[in-house]
């Protein structure tokens, strides 16, 4: 015979340590037996089979376990409300549902039907956005209309401690915006998805994730909704990588703007694919499609709003022209071996000019120099 304090005793035990005891009226369970005499003498015969009832008793256990998990699962899912519903953002979308998390959209533009297809709720009006009191605000919108599409938001509606989210491609500004236009009252995080709908469309392993937790306050569930949100990129198998929005930036001019740069010269030379294609040049056709499918706007918000892209820009064309240098140098002492013979042998030959490191400043009198070496 089991006590109900041995079955009280059980269902505690497979709730651990967790204190999330689910309401068991244990009580109950003695009178949810049929009270009329005729069903009694239905089930007459049964209740002398006192196994039966420990059999229910020994189940619960296992439910419970099933029922713990399910809880804990729902208690991480979240309510994300994507703004800018364009490329990225669908993009975004698609893994947020997969994942079991609701999505609200909104966008400038209609996309009431692709975002009903993904399984998302699309809002035109961003007041009846916000009072679904979403628990994560992602903007996914372009650089260059962050700031007036966060500030058109009506985030009274929202609740006091939402946590806003980006994923623009340049971190110092969306950081800066955050901090200027939400009251202290809502959570910051910045991050950068450091890959796209053509890059990341054979899945996100291994792909660079950047974040920083700007402002989180100083509550339990405001951490865990941070962490909730950053699982979704771990979940997918994202490198994640912890780091200020000021160094992802001084990597990101050195590395992102370079190559977006490099594709977009290379668009406009208009390369064709060959029948005798090397692999180099294979990754230079590859490069042209990865850049050439992102919009303008965001190559120009990583020139725009990143203030070591500038720089970058200078090193390129220094480079360029040290190399033409050293090209036309070489010719040079062809020629005049040709013309003068060996009335010149012993003079030194052209050598390309080293530009300064990344990130050391392109004073004027070092390009100076430049030229200077290679004269
Ligand atoms: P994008 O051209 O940078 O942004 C397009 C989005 O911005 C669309 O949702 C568009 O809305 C919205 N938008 C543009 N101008 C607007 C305006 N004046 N007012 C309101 N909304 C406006 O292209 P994207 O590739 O989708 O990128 C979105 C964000 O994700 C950018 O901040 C980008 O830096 C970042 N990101 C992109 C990638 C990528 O590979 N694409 C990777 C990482 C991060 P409508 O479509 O409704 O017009």
């Amino acid at each position: 015979m089991i006590s109900f304090s041995s079955v009280q005793s059980t269902a505690a035990a497979a709730a651990g340590s967790t204190g999330l005891l689910p309401h068991y009226d244990f009580h109950k369970l003695s009178f949810s037996l049929p009270s009329k005499p005729t069903q009694f003498r239905c089930y007459s015969h049964r209740r002398q089979q006192g196994l039966r009832i420990r059999a229910i008793d020994a189940a619960q256990p296992y439910d419970y376990e099933a029922y713990l998990i399910n809880r804990f699962e729902q208690s991480t899912k979240l309510k994300i409300a994507v703004v800018g519903f364009g490329n990225f953002g669908q993009f975004l979308a698609k893994a947020f549902i997969r994942q079991g998390h609701t999505v609200f959209a909104h966008s400038r533009s209609d996309y009431a039907s692709i975002a009903q297809s993904l399984g998302a709720a699309f809002f035109f009006d961003t007041h009846d956005l916000c009072e679904q009191h979403p628990d994560v605000i992602l903007l996914c919108t372009s650089i260059i209309s962050t700031e007036s599409v966060l500030r058109s938001l009506p985030i009274l509606r929202l609740k006091r401690n939402t946590l806003f989210v980006d994923v623009l491609s340049v971190k110092e500004f969306a950081k800066n915006v955050f901090l200027q236009v939400l009251p202290t009252h809502f959570d910051i995080l910045c991050t950068h998805p450091m890959f796209g709908p053509e890059s990341g469309k054979n899945g996100w392993q291994n792909l660079p994730f950047v974040y920083e937790k700007v402002r989180i306050g100083n509550e339990d569930s405001r951490f865990a909704r941070v962490e909730n949100f950053l699982d979704i990129f771990k979940k997918e198998g994202c490198r994640m990588v912890e780091m200020t929005c000021a160094e992802h930036d001084k990597y990101a001019a050195g590395s992102q703007f370079i190559t977006h740069t490099m594709g977009r010269i290379l668009e406009k030379l208009q390369l064709d694919s060959t029948p005798i294609n090397t692999k180099g040049y294979e990754t230079l056709l590859d490069l042209v499609e990865n850049t050439a499918s992102d919009s303008f706007d965001l190559y120009y918000g990583l020139f725009m709003y990143n203030k070591n892209a500038m720089e970058q820009i200078e090193r390129l064309d220094l480079a360029f022209e040290a190399l033409k240098q050293e090209l036309f140098g070489h010719l040079h002492e062809v020629l005049r071996k040709q013309l003068f013979g060996k009335a010149e042998a012993g003079m030194r030959s052209p050598v390309l000019a080293k530009l300064p490191k990344n990130g050391t400043p392109l004073l004027p009198a070092q390009s100076e120099t430049l030229e200077n070496n290679d004269n």
